[in-house]
């Protein structure tokens, strides 16, 4: 059995919608409720995660971001720039401790302590930009771990591999330029899906072009295109790529029954993307992976559909 880190805080869940909202606390009460009646969570290495160094944030964010966003919590406002987009007076403590799960992993995964993570944080991350939050997210927590894989481990090639159903504009954005960190997504098509972005042309600027990869999909595509687009795109350019450690952006709201998007993905297509996603690493990165969470709004195939993931991680 693999050691694989669990890093969750408590505190994850005082970040609340001031109004009916899919991306509220109880999606993690229901993961973290299941992962402990299943018994995984016994079998798994707790790492409580700490807020991270300003260098680590400022590594991705711009300061006048942040005190932006410290500011507006302060205040009370109720939402970010995008309406959908909500704040509460905790919630920039939390966006830093969730960018801090996402770094405790990473430690953990770089340091030994663990051959895997995953990372139960919320809020989301990966539509949020150096100076802009938006889609739910605050501040890009798996960018700000690739980000301390390099200044902290000596890490010099990141693989990104972001199935969340939604492009991941923030992290796409953060990393045009940047040829070290490789950016693969797979996302419902941008013509039917928010952000609008993730289009195949789409594919990195300047130095970093050609270590950006998008694949989107057409609605109503599931587990056999997901699995074509795993062994026939990200494969080859993995191979190419040679990244040292692997991060996921884990979002399981491609699943059929998410309310968010219209793909058709199973609990088997979330189970062949991990052993995917692991074998990639055991053949070129010494089997390093961290997993962050992203979306996801559907209760019972969230969990159950990180169930799997986890089984998978643990190497059941
Ligand atoms: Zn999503």
């Amino acid at each position: 059995m693999k050691r694989v880190a669990w890093v969750y805080h408590p505190d994850y869940l005082l970040h609340t919608p001031p109004f009916e909202h899919p991306e509220s606390p109880e999606r993690l009460v229901a993961i973290a409720d299941h992962l402990g009646r299943t018994g995984l969570i016994d079998r798994m290495v707790p790492v409580t995660p700490e807020y991270p160094e300003d260098a680590d944030i400022l590594s991705v964010h711009d300061r006048e971001y942040l005190n932006k966003l410290e500011n507006a919590c302060r205040r009370g406002d109720l939402t970010l720039d995008a309406e959908d987009t909500y704040l509460n007076r905790h919630s920039f403590n939390v966006a830093l401790l969730s960018a801090g799960g996402a770094v405790a992993g990473a430690k953990a995964v770089a340091e030994g302590t663990a051959d895997r993570a995953f990372c139960a944080v919320r809020p989301p991350g990966h539509h949020a930009g150096r100076d802009v939050g938006m889609g739910f997210c605050l501040l890009n927590n798996v960018a700000v771990a690739a980000r301390y894989l390099q200044a902290r481990h000596g890490v010099e090639k990141v693989l990104i591999i972001d199935w969340d159903v939604h492009h991941g504009n923030g992290t796409q954005n953060i990393f045009l330029e940047d040829p070290t960190v490789f950016y693969f997504s797979i996302h419902e098509h941008p013509t039917f899906l928010y952000p609008g972005t993730g289009r195949r042309w789409e594919i990195g600027k300047g130095k970093g072009e050609g270590a950006t990869l998008n694949v989107p999909m057409a609605p109503g595509a599931g587990d056999a295109e997901f699995r074509t687009a795993f062994e026939g795109t990200l494969e080859p350019a993995v191979e190419r790529f040679r990244p040292e450690i692997i991060l996921v952006s884990a979002g399981f709201d491609a699943h059929r029954d998410d309310p968010l998007a219209d793909l058709q993905v199973t609990e088997e297509g979330f189970r062949f993307m991990t052993r995917h996603v692991l074998k990639l690493a055991d053949r070129f990165c010494g089997g390093k992976v961290v997993s962050v969470l992203e979306g996801g709004y559907e209760t019972s195939s969230l969990t159950s559909c990180i169930e799997i993931h986890v089984r998978e991680l643990l190497g059941e």
